[in-house]
């Protein structure tokens, strides 16, 4: 089992915990800088990434974050989450993370589709499509190396990149009861060969 943190400013942290805990790990709400020593991996979920940015900066966590992005170790933004680590964000009031060489567009899809479901193909998740939740969700608009798209629309829209050890996806795996992405994410920092 991993020890896996999840950043708990706002945003649907829960229903991480719970997903990591139903897997077997053992998840940890992170509210303070200093708890990124003791994990493994590390989960910016959904949410509002304009109050995440907000609480990020308030609660010293933006270099504290950065670090830990740089450190190799896996982190993953959902939807808010993957706003935040991107280089590049329209309409966003203050600076995110901004670990991935993605561009990203806010509320991408329209007030009219404020949430729809697709069954995706991802790069690198076997066992079939996965059914992906969108909540007022952000599209990938640019991937540049070394990022690079792992899962696409039907219409070709970018909802998913991964770069090393980080990984953005515009929809909410945790959302559903599949564990693939989340064990994807999991095993992005495991040594070749390792046990899982
Ligand atoms: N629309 C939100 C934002 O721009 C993201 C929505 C979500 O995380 N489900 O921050």
């Amino acid at each position: 089992p991993r020890t896996v943190g999840v950043l708990a400013l706002q945003g649907d942290f829960r229903e991480h915990r719970e997903m990591l805990e139903a897997m077997g790990h053992r998840a940890i709400e992170i509210r303070k800088p200093a708890q990124l020593e003791g994990i493994d991996a590390l989960i910016i979920p959904g949410g509002e990434s304009t109050t995440i940015a907000r609480l990020i900066l308030s609660n010293g966590f933006q270099q504290p974050l950065r670090d830990f992005c740089a450190s190799g170790k896996p982190t993953w933004g959902t939807c808010a989450g993957a706003i935040l680590l991107a280089q590049e964000v329209d309409r966003l009031d203050r600076p995110g993370i901004e670990v991935m060489a993605i561009r990203v567009r806010r509320n991408a899809f329209g007030r009219q589709v404020d949430s729809f479901e697709e069954e995706i193909a991802i790069d690198g998740i076997e066992g079939g499509p996965f059914r992906a939740v969108f909540i007022r969700a952000p599209v990938i608009e640019r991937v540049d190396p070394p990022a690079r798209a792992i899962a696409r629309l039907e219409d070709g829209t970018v909802v998913a990149a991964r770069q090393g050890n980080l990984l953005a996806t515009s929809f909410h795996p945790e959302l559903t009861h599949d564990p693939r992405l989340h064990a994807y994410f999991l095993a992005m920092g495991a040594p070749q060969g390792a046990a899982k």
